[in-house]
């Protein structure tokens, strides 16, 4: 059973968490009944009855805890104790709080130039309303011409701009320059090299061919992932939600519709965050109501594979930069460390990092 958990310490541990959590306690003693049971059996025949589906023939061994015992026994840690312990230590609410409480800014968001509603110097002052300490500026990339996406021209024409703006903005703060540039077909990046270059944070997003196969789509992925270029993998599943609580009426974002939802693009998300955590790139938490991006299932896998995160809030106006809460409780409830949050640095280690990768 090479590579395999003990079944009936994970068993154990799901019980002193649920108890600790001050769970019913019928539901702690299911786990103990058992881990109970299956202590007085050989493993083999644990194996084998996992194998063959017969655990719940057991007295103590209930759909729920069979199931445990199984995901135990391919190594894999089971989903109900992954769950138990990513709200380990009891209140998600308070440790989304915390989080927020620690991101000094937000590395994606739109002006005028591209998709969004407002001057550059209207999302900034919002933004030191807010008391970030940077904005990071991420316009579109010249192929979503939907969206009005930069040319290389207009790119340089923004970053003088963005550089006079900086003079008169409050000391403590700064707009960094960036883009949210197109993951293309084959993977590439649609913008100019020597541009991506001169940039403080890339964020990289699939925009097109969201239908790709699940191959492609990896293969798509994983070659922007290695792009040295790229810093943050934006919107990772690309998926709309309808948005509910939060009326997106003239929320910009014409890249997309405002009003239908689209599923999730199918990609192999373990090698993808794999990669991310290898070379060091964030997996973005999209804050935007209407896209919860990526979904919790897929932000755990995110965790185990130890990738960096963004929390960001990809506003196409001022008030949306007040959206980080939505990402922020995602985050919690799935267990990211707030330590492993890009924006959660200040401005210079935060470049720093961004500037490593291509280094
Ligand atoms: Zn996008
Ligand atoms: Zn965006």
């Amino acid at each position: 059973m090479a590579g395999s958990r003990d079944p009936i310490e994970d068993l154990r541990r799901i019980a002193f968490l649920l108890e600790r959590a001050n769970e019913a306690t019928y539901r702690v003693r299911a786990f103990r009944s058992a881990a109970k049971a299956l202590a007085g059996l050989p493993a083999e025949e644990i194996a084998a009855r996992a194998a063959a589906g017969t655990l719940t023939e057991l007295a103590g061994v209930g759909e729920v805890t069979a199931r445990c015992v199984t995901e135990s026994l391919t190594g894999e840690e089971p989903v109900y104790l992954r769950r138990m312990a990513s709200v380990e230590g009891g209140d998600p609410g308070a440790a989304a709080d915390a989080l927020r409480g620690a991101l000094r800014g937000d590395c994606h968001s739109h002006s005028d130039w591209s998709d969004g509603g407002s001057p550059i110097e209207e999302m900034a002052l919002a933004a030191v309303h807010l008391g970030h300490e940077y904005l990071v500026l991420t316009d579109h990339s010249p192929r979503l011409t939907v969206a009005r996406g930069l040319t290389p021209a207009r790119l340089r024409r923004q970053l003088d701009r963005v550089a006079e703006i900086n003079e008169q903005l409050p000391a403590g703060f700064r707009i960094l320059t960036g883009i949210e540039v197109d993951i293309l077909a084959d993977g590439s990046l649609d913008q100019e090299d020597d541009l991506l270059a001169r940039l403080d944070v890339v964020v990289g997003s699939v925009h097109s061919g969201l239908r790709d196969d699940e191959a492609r789509m990896t293969r798509r992925m994983l070659r922007a992932v290695e792009n040295p270029h790229l810093d943050i993998l934006g919107h990772c599943t690309g998926r709309r939600v309808s948005a509910t609580g939060v009326g997106l009426k003239g929320a910009g974002d014409a890249s997309h519709s405002r009003t239908r939802t689209r599923p999730p693009s199918a990609f192999d998300a373990r090698r993808v965050f794999a990669a991310c955590a290898e070379y060091g790139k964030a997996v973005e938490i999209n804050c935007r109501p209407d896209r919860l991006d990526p979904p919790k299932r897929l932000l755990r896998l995110a965790v185990e594979a130890g990738c960096p995160f963004a929390i960001d809030t990809d506003a196409h106006a001022p008030g949306q930069l007040d959206w980080l809460m939505f990402g922020c409780e995602r985050a919690a409830l799935c267990g990211v460390p707030a330590e492993r949050v890009v924006n959660t640095w200040d401005a210079g280690t935060l470049t720093a990092w961004a500037a490593a990768h291509a280094a």
